[in-house]
């Protein structure tokens, strides 16, 4: 299961031409992950491929696609998790990796440690090899660009707390989105896995962090309960722990997880202005994906390869319940 980032907009923002654009990235995303599940591989594997997919598009705000901080550079985040293990790793803020999900994946089997920031996070990187570093330009799209124009241009957004999640309109304007991307998946040995990857918010300052690499907010996985990769405006994911909220219902609530995830998406967060959405599998196969914004991108494929794929609450379709 993968998700493309919440936000308010509509398929009418989209041409025909963008949507078959993002729906092809989308399902090349849920295939490297089924190609993993049907041959045996570990959650773990599946998550990580499908969101290499993601990063590697420039279409999302992750690696390649990533927004503009306030000073024009690139700041990424990352977290994986392991849900037969509850081991996890996470990277915040790093500048040079192509694919932070798969640092976060080194610090998680490689260092005794969960989550790495910054220059850090480049040394140990370098220290291990196998990770991919990339010049700053890499990560420039035009797109982005833009909406950094825009949201230093707008009156006060630059100053202050002046993060955005803009790409493409300004918040509570139509065409405003997160952008963040994220995978879940349950393989057949029953073991869960969840993952995240982001550029964060366009516009952002002072090595702001958001909720995806922070274990329990943005990313959460475990075999007992669920597994959760959210988008959303983070602040508010980090202090409600919404994934970890939501397995702890499962958990200890027996709430299923739609119930669960709803309650935490459309009831809590929506009490509270948190705009934002998450994916979740449950270890018999349940899938959620509860967003309280207009529109999250999001797909699943199942044992029978066939990718379902949505943009917003108009194209919902029926999703897999579990054995
Ligand atoms: N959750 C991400 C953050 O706050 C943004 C997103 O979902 O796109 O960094």
């Amino acid at each position: 299961v993968i998700h493309t980032g919440a936000g308010n907009f509509s398929l009418a923002d989209y041409t025909a031409g963008e949507v078959a654009e993002r729906h092809r990235a989308m399902e090349e995303a849920l295939r490297a992950g089924h190609r993993v599940l049907a041959d045996g591989g570990d959650a773990l594997d599946a998550v990580q491929a499908a969101i290499n997919v993601l990063e590697d598009s420039p279409l999302f705000n992750a690696g390649r696609g990533a927004v503009f901080t306030h000073e024009g550079t690139h700041e990424l985040d990352a977290a994986i998790m392991d849900g037969r293990t509850r081991n996890a790793g996470a990277v915040a803020g790093v500048k040079h990796v192509r694919n932070p999900i798969d640092l976060a994946r080194l610090v998680m089997e490689r260092s005794p440690h969960v989550m790495l920031a910054g220059e850090g996070a480049e040394a140990f990187a370098k220290e291990q090899g196998g990770i991919t570093f990339v010049d700053q330009d890499y990560f420039y799209t035009e797109r982005r660009w833009r909406s950094l124009q825009r949201a230093l241009g707008r009156p006060g957004g630059g100053e202050q707390a002046g993060a955005s999640y803009d790409d493409g309109g300004a918040r509570g304007e139509p065409a405003w989105k997160f952008g963040t991307v994220g995978a879940v998946a349950l393989d057949r040995h029953g073991n869960l896995a969840a993952g995240t990857s982001t550029g964060g918010m366009t516009n952002k300052r002072f090595g702001r962090i958001g909720d995806a690499p922070i274990i329990g907010a943005g990313t959460f996985a475990d075999n007992q309960s669920c597994a959760v990769s959210a988008t959303g405006h983070g602040e508010f994911f980090i202090r409600w722990t919404v994934a970890a909220d939501i397995c702890a219902r499962v958990r200890y609530q027996g709430a299923t997880l739609s119930d669960a995830a709803d309650a935490v998406i459309n009831g809590v967060l929506r009490e509270v202005g948190g705009d934002g959405g998450v994916i979740a599998m449950d270890r018999h196969g349940n899938v959620a994906m509860p967003f309280n914004t207009t529109g999250m991108g999001r797909g699943y494929m199942g044992p029978d390869g066939v990718a379902v794929l949505m943009l917003t609450h108009e194209d919902a379709r029926p999703l897999p319940t579990g054995r």
